[in-house]
């Protein structure tokens, strides 16, 4: 018998997971893009880890003009 992955809070089998791109904030600032998955079933958020895709952002230049 095996253990399936269980939602903590529907109770409902965790075969597929909703993927959200999300943002983590260190100290109010937006710091680094994370994903977060929650069960498609209830919505309760299982966890959440940071974008291993994501690549670091560029500093802001500090110019001025956009065309447009
Ligand atoms: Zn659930």
């Amino acid at each position: 018998m095996s253990i399936a992955g269980l939602c903590p809070k529907c109770g409902q089998r965790v075969l597929h997971v909703d993927v959200e791109s999300v943002v983590g904030l260190v100290g109010g600032e937006s710091k680094a893009r994370c994903l977060s998955y929650s069960c498609i079933h209830c919505h309760a958020v299982l966890g959440v880890e940071i974008d291993p895709r994501a690549k670091p952002r560029p500093r802001r230049r500090p110019t001025t003009s956009a065309p447009g």
